[in-house]
């Protein structure tokens, strides 16, 4: 029998066109023949609307933005309250969301509360992992090696900047690397090279968060691991990342084309080995389920943990998918695998 699909896409946050992109790449990569997809487009501003049943890829992005008007509003949440709920409409639900909102492990409570499988981390593991600054206190008591950071929110910053600014100086050297404690894609990250710099970077993080990190900057490549499965996740070969920007910002990872990616990134075994078990303990502290992807810095022998995103880029053209497919594993085959691991992970819970 046809499995139903619902592809979660769109959504309240910064990276909503990402989503967007990804959705788009899978409506073109997904399996027609084995998948019923049904789109769920979540609005800029939250509203959710049902389009009608895709029956062939998308042509565009254009294609996937419905509108309220056109579709039936809030279609999941009615499940919540319709008591003639109807459950088997959907077998998984695909969030291919990111950032607020849908990487952090709300849209992850809802699904919960439907009782219906979905593709990817649940609450915890997304909660955890949108957070930079629970995910580093989480990688340190996983004894994870990483980059010194200081933390505070827009309340404490409001009323002393001149301490907090020394705090950082004080406990970090320059350059530092300013960012907004729950985002991704970049988005809100400035570099700083002085104390004028790092305060007008704060300033900027906070307008996306009202909690902030300041890390330690680091000199060093740019090195990416997938992680996929549940009980016995598996690893991928490792990707390097070589911007040619000043480091991996949003332009540099949407908008031009100068970026490479090199896989499998040339490391020695050694260093290969070590990045391997970082990410499962990553994965594990975490308590991860499904996919993840463990971005590392790597200076000289030195491995350092600087993230895992729980639900990481997904176009064909991003490191996650493009790390499986240099491991054997074809965009369309992932998405099959991420699939079956919604439905296991779902029957292991009842
Ligand atoms: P995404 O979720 O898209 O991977 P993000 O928004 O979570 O990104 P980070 O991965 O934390 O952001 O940082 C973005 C980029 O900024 C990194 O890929 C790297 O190029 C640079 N960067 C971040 N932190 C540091 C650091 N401490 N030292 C040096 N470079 C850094
Ligand atoms: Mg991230
Ligand atoms: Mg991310
Ligand atoms: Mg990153």
């Amino acid at each position: 029998m046809k499995k139903r699909i619902g592809l979660l896409y769109g959504g309240k946050s910064a990276e909503h066109e990402v989503s967007l992109i990804t959705a788009t790449a899978v409506t073109k990569a997904i399996d027609y023949k084995k998948y019923d997809v049904i789109p769920i487009y979540i609005t800029l501003d939250g509203e959710w609307c049902r389009g009608p049943q895709l029956t062939k890829p998308a042509e565009s992005v254009e294609e996937l933005k419905f509108t309220k008007k056109e579709s039936k509003p809030n279609y999941i949440l009615e499940f919540i309250l319709d008591e003639n709920q109807n459950q088997a409409k959907f077998d998984v639900i695909f969030p291919l969301l990111h950032g607020t909102y849908g990487e952090d492990g709300t849209v992850q409570g809802l699904l919960e509360l439907l009782n219906l499988p979905y593709v990817g981390n649940g609450v915890l593991s997304s909660a955890c992992g949108m957070d930079k600054v629970i995910m580093k206190q989480l990688f340190s008591v996983a004894g994870l090696n990483q980059v010194p950071f200081v933390y505070f929110i827009r309340y404490e910053w409001d009323r002393n900047k001149e301490a907090l600014l020394s705090k950082c100086e004080n406990e970090l050297a320059y350059p530092m690397f300013v960012k907004p404690a729950n985002l991704g894609s970049s988005v809100g990250i400035n570099k700083a090279s002085n104390r004028e710099e790092l305060e007008k970077a704060i300033n900027i993080a906070f307008k996306y968060d009202r909690k902030i990190i300041v890390e330690q900057g680091i000199e060093a490549r740019e090195i990416e691991m997938a992680v996929l499965g549940n009980n016995e996740p598996k690893v991928s070969v490792p990707g390097e990342i070589k911007p040619t920007t000043e480091f991996y910002d949003y332009e540099s990872k949407y908008k031009d084309n100068s970026t490479q990616l090199i896989i499998p990134a040339e490391i020695s075994p050694e260093v290969e080995e070590k990045m391997k078990d970082m990410a499962i303990r990553a994965f594990k502290i975490l308590d991860c389920a499904g996919l993840v992807r463990a971005d590392f810095f790597v200076r000289g022998d030195e491995v350092l943990i600087n993230e895992v995103n729980t639900m990481p880029g997904f176009t064909p053209f991003s490191m996650y998918p493009l790390l499986w497919q240099n491991s054997g594993l074809s965009y369309s085959e992932l998405i099959d695998r991420l699939i079956e691991l919604a439905i296991e992970r779902h029957e292991e819970k009842q």
